[in-house]
This record gives C-alpha cells, sequence and structure tokens, in this order.
C-alpha cells in the first residue's frame, strides 16, 4: 500500500497558491464549454521576439552549452546585464559581484529571504503586493508587518505610518514599481527617502522590477539609479516581461554584493545555473535591438486605451494604470472584491482577480490583465457592460 508521507512544518507554513486557485476557476469554467476571457493572470500572451528564438536555436547546437554551465552563470550574460543597466539606466554593475543570474526573478524573490532572514526576523512587505514575498518570508519562518498601499498615497508605502521600533526590527524590505497588482510606478523622490530609511534602519532593500520597461508616460526609474542604493539593497529583473520570455525562467539580481555573493552561494547548493544555449539568447536579447521592448509597451498601451476608455463608456470610473501590465479597478459601491469578481465570471464569463486575494489592502479593487489581444479585450468590455449594475 502506498504511503502518505507528512510535509515538513516549513511547507505546511507556506501561504495557498493564489494564482494556482485563479487558473483552476478559469480552467473549469472552460471545460463547462464557456467561451472564457482570462484577464486574471500575468501570463504574457506574445511570443519571445524572433531574434531571440533564433539565437537559441543556434546556440542549442554548440556542445560547450551541452555541459554544465558555470554555477554562477556565463560571464558573457553578466557582462549583457552591466552592459544593459548602463545603456538603459546609466547605471554601472560589476558583472562578477554585483549580478546573480536567477531561474527567473521569482526563484530570487523566494531566495533572498532564505539568504537574509532567520525565525523571528522581520521583514517588511507590500500590502497589496506580488505573494511570492510572503513565500519566501514564509519559508524563513520570518515575521511579516505589511505597509498598505492606498489610493491616497499613489499606492507608494507611507513610512511614516511604520513604528520605529518595526523599523529597528526589519531586516529585509520588499518593493515593486511598475506595481502588480496596482499599476502605480514610483518617482526618484521616493527611492531616495526609501534609501535614506533603509540606511537609518539597517534594512536590506529588495526592489522587484519586473515591469521595468513597461511605463506608459514616463520611461520607469530603477531604483539602482538612486545614489546609494548599491549600498542598501538589490533589484530583481526578468526577462519574462520585457521580451516576452516568461517561459525560459531568466532573471537577475542586481546591486549589493554582499547580497549577490549570498544569492549565488545558495543557488551553488540548489542549481548549477541555467541552460546555456538559454543565456547565450539571454544575452543576445539584452545587447540586441530593444524595438521590440519599445513596441510591445505601445501594445499594452493599446489595450489599456480600450478597456479604460470602454469601461468608462459603461459609466465604470475606472483610473487609467500608469505602467505594468496590470490595471488596478474599483469595484463598484456596495461590493466587495470577490464579490464582484465571480459577479464578472459566472455572468460575463471574465476572469479577474481580487484584489483581496494580494493583501488586505487589496479590498474594493480588481486586478485585469492586459494580456489578451485587442478583441478580446473589447469583447471582455462589452459583456461587462451589459451588467445590470451597468444599466441605470
Ligand atoms: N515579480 C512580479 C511583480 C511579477 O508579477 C512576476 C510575475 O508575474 C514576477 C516577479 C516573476 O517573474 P519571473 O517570471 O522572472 O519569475
Amino acid at each position: 500500500m502506498s504511503r502518505t508521507f507528512s510535509p515538513s512544518s516549513m511547507l505546511q507554513q507556506l501561504p495557498e497558491q493564489f494564482f494556482a486557485k485563479l487558473a483552476g476557476t478559469a480552467a473549469a469554467l472552460k471545460q463547462e464549454g464557456h467561451d472564457v476571457i482570462n484577464l486574471g493572470q500575468g501570463n504574457p500572451d506574445l511570443p519571445t521576439p524572433e531574434h531571440v528564438v533564433q539565437s537559441l536555436q543556434e546556440a542549442a547546437e554548440n556542445p560547450l552549452y551541452h555541459k554544465y554551465s558555470p554555477f554562477t552563470g556565463w560571464p558573457f550574460l553578466k557582462e549583457a546585464v552591466a552592459a544593459y543597466y548602463k545603456r538603459e539606466h546609466g547605471v554601472t554593475l560589476d558583472p562578477e559581484t554585483e549580478v546573480a543570474v536567477l531561474s527567473g526573478a521569482k526563484t530570487g524573490l523566494v531566495e533572498i529571504s532564505q539568504c537574509l532572514l532567520n525565525p523571528d526576523d522581520r521583514a517588511l512587505l507590500p500590502d497589496p503586493g506580488y505573494p511570492d514575498y510572503l513565500s519566501g518570508t514564509s519559508m524563513a519562518g520570518a515575521d511579516v508587518t505589511f505597509m498598505p498601499l492606498k489610493q491616497e498615497n499613489q499606492f507608494l508605502p507611507d513610512f511614516g505610518q511604520l513604528d520605529s521600533s518595526v523599523l529597528d526590527e526589519a531586516k529585509l524590505m520588499f518593493l515593486n514599481y511598475p506595481n502588480n497588482p496596482t499599476a502605480a510606478v514610483a518617482n526618484s523622490r521616493f527611492f531616495e527617502e526609501t534609501v535614506s530609511l533603509a540606511e537609518r534602519h539597517g534594512i536590506c532593500v529588495c526592489h522587484d522590477f519586473a515591469y521595468g520597461t513597461i511605463g506608459y508616460d514616463e520611461k520607469p526609474v530603477s531604483f539602482m539609479e538612486t545614489p546609494g542604493a548599491k549600498d542598501i539593497g538589490v533589484e530583481m529583473f526578468t526577462m519574462s516581461k520585457a521580451f516576452n520570455m516568461a517561459g525560459w525562467r531568466v532573471g537577475f539580481a542586481v546591486g549589493n554584493a554582499s547580497v549577490i555573493k549570498h544569492l549565488n552561494l545558495l543557488q551553488d547548493h540548489l542549481y548549477v545555473s541555467l541552460f546555456g544555449a538559454v543565456q547565450h539568447a539571454a544575452a543576445d536579447a539584452l545587447n540586441g535591438p530593444q524595438d521590440s521592448v519599445r513596441e510591445l509597451t505601445d501594445t499594452y498601451k493599446k489595450r489599456r486605451d480600450l478597456l479604460i476608455s470602454g469601461l468608462r463608456d459603461a459609466g465604470w470610473e475606472v483610473p487609467a494604470p500608469a505602467g505594468s501590465f496590470f490595471a488596478w479597478l474599483p469595484v463598484p459601491d456596495g461590493w466587495t472584491s470577490e464579490a464582484f469578481a465571480d459577479k464578472l465570471l459566472h455572468e460575463a464569463h471574465v476572469v479577474t482577480a481580487p484584489g483581496s486575494g494580494f493583501g488586505p489592502s487589496g479590498e474594493g479593487f480588481l486586478r485585469v490583465g492586459l494580456v489578451q489581444p485587442e478583441e478580446r479585450i473589447q469583447e471582455a468590455v462589452e459583456r461587462i457592460s451589459k451588467l445590470d449594475v451597468f444599466q441605470q
């Protein structure tokens, strides 16, 4: 008889995987034969640029890459990351000591808690926020203080609201701009305040720059552009969103040399870096023409405009997102996030993510992903417009 083995207490304390549940609901409705429009997830819908795919095809034939890659990644990839940051953000990085290759930013965002936190240490997390920050802090057994992101503060945390004892205790802070799920962007002044706070309280800042290329009005600011940022923190960047390479699993941590060293040490014990041909193609993407990146942002902008103007025409007062490929929509009066997401799901067959799934301060909002073609977004808007709540 097959035995059932009990999971470790570390596994038992993991939070529920919110996105997995969401994917299940959409799949179940499809199975029932409904034409479901899934705007609930953050999976880029468009293909990787052709020149990057070609680079992988060629590199796959190189026997050098059939061997184990160097443990911390090929030097040419780390050099490409440093060159990219120099060109795009004017930031100087030492490729060997200030760049770590990650199997996607998600990995690094979870690993950094294992690297820096002991049980009962404190971490500061944005609320609402990308759920994997909590996955990492839970695995480390750390305590967490949430920093509410409120509309009246442009969805930036109000550091003045944090107790000084909490700040003194905190070892790690997660930030993420352009933000998932609120679609807000940060400015240089906010990042300067962050560096000054982190210096005063000895906090390591981990800035998640996953949507770093997707800003609609201005080019998003890298945290690394802030004077002193490298002294107190790191930034995680990914190929997933900028180059539609979510399935390739390529990301980077850049910045503070001690944190990069810790990440590399942990990874030495867990992985042998990425397939060399994937690293080769990722370097080509970073070093090559960036037209596809700009075109992609234009595509999301068109989708954003279609969604926002359509919903406003229907009578739903929604703000336009400033960055990322999400829209963060306040639910109509009298509804909770979950109840309104349920209504959209069952009456319009449109999947959205209830804001409360990203933390208590997400209550009252829905996250909508701009990861469907314009026709599907138009169709979603038409179905939503017909709902009784918009008929008065
Ligand atoms: N950070 C944020 C805010 C995200 O939304 C995502 C993906 O959805 C990631 C990180 C993960 O990126 P990657 O594909 O590099 O693991």
